[in-house]
């Protein structure tokens, strides 16, 4: 069975691997950012440089990781993946760090996570690529000097001003990563799905789309679920309706909400009359992590007007009652 399981999601990897965008212009949407970066790549390379170092922030599922591999391919160079949790003792980075070859992108998910240890080793690293190493202790302890090869930090993180400002001022470039817009997750959608060989309608990509939070990950996975549905009812093509039907099956309502949208703007409205409601208090109400709803809910709550930060607390729109089915209070529509 255990066997089973790593084959299947050895396979589920290819697959993804299959669909993630190789190169600059296969990557959809985020029009700011890939005209940034694509002076950033081409200046570097007529230099002959390795590229700035860049950090991306934003919400999960933007396409972070996606970017940091399509800037090595564009610059003929290695990608080194790594997370920060998995960085806690100094000799992790280190092994990292002397095995990059001229030029390697190393990416570094949630880097606001680091260890301060691993930060101080950093900064040399990033600013002259160079490796302090104190051996020995007390009165005798010394320093030695390693050079390294020059080599890209590119760090990712949900909250850009959890960050320590030396960490932060040591990145050449620091770049936001947006929401899609529904039109730019339909044309992922049916780029997906080519990949997949499954057939989809105009229709059907944008029904998929205006349901995946402004999100790719989302998108991708949606896809897969109505793929299945689709498959098994055999319906020959994923058409608006079929999707529909699927996606109200699997829960996702019209606008993308889940379960956890849907709680958090339940427990404010009933609980806190539609809010203000402190972040702790409501953290607390609905069993939800502080941070979490901070980084992965509200992001998009924000964006689509359901939601409020106000110096008191956070706050469910007008438009969150009427989309539960609530009537907002009189002052809500004032
Ligand atoms: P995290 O922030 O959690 O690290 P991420 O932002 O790095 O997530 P990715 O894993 O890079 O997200 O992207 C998720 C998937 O969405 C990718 O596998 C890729 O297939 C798809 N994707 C992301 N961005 C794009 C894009 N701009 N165009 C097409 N597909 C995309």
């Amino acid at each position: 069975l255990e066997a089973e399981a790593q084959a299947d999601e050895q396979n589920n990897n290819q697959q993804e691997e299959t669909i993630r965008p190789q190169r600059l212009s296969d990557y959809i949407g985020q029009k700011d950012l890939k005209e940034v970066l694509d002076i950033a790549i081409q200046a570097a390379k007529s230099r002959q440089e390795a590229l700035d170092h860049l950090l991306l922030y934003g919400p999960p599922g933007l396409g972070k990781t996606t970017m940091a591999l399509i800037l090595a391919s564009e610059m003929g160079v290695g990608c080194k993946i790594t997370t920060a949790p998995a960085l806690e003792r100094p000799r992790d980075i280190v092994g990292l760090l002397v095995n990059l070859k001229p030029h390697d992108i190393l990416f570094i998910d949630e880097i606001h996570r680091l260890t301060r240890m691993t930060e101080e080793i950093l900064y040399p690293a990033m600013e002259d690529f160079r490796l302090d190493i104190t051996i020995g202790k007390g009165t005798s302890a010394r320093t030695r000097s390693i050079p390294l090869q020059p080599f890209t930090l590119v760090g990712a993180t949900t909250r850009v001003g959890a960050l320590t400002s030396p960490l932060r001022d040591r990145f050449g470039l620091i770049q936001r990563l947006r929401f899609y817009e529904p039109d730019e997750l339909a044309e992922i959608v049916t780029r997906t799905a080519q990949i997949l060989q499954t057939t989809v309608t105009p229709e059907g990509s944008e029904e998929i789309a205006r349901r995946s939070r402004g999100t790719p990950r989302i998108a991708n996975r949606l896809l897969k679920r109505v793929r299945d549905y689709a498959e098994v009812k055999q319906f020959g093509e994923i058409t608006a309706e079929v999707a529909e039907e699927a996606l109200e099956l699997f829960n996702v309502d019209p606008c993308g909400l889940d379960w956890t949208d849907r709680r958090l703007l339940t427990v404010a409205i009933e609980h806190f009359r539609g809010g203000p409601v402190g972040l702790e208090t409501l953290a607390a109400a609905t069993g939800e992590d502080a941070q979490t709803i901070e980084e992965v809910y509200e992001p998009y709550l924000l964006q689509i007007g359901y939601w409020n930060r106000t110096p008191r607390g956070r706050v469910a729109t007008a438009a969150a009652w009427e989309h539960l089915g609530y009537t907002p209070p009189d002052e809500q529509l004032s």
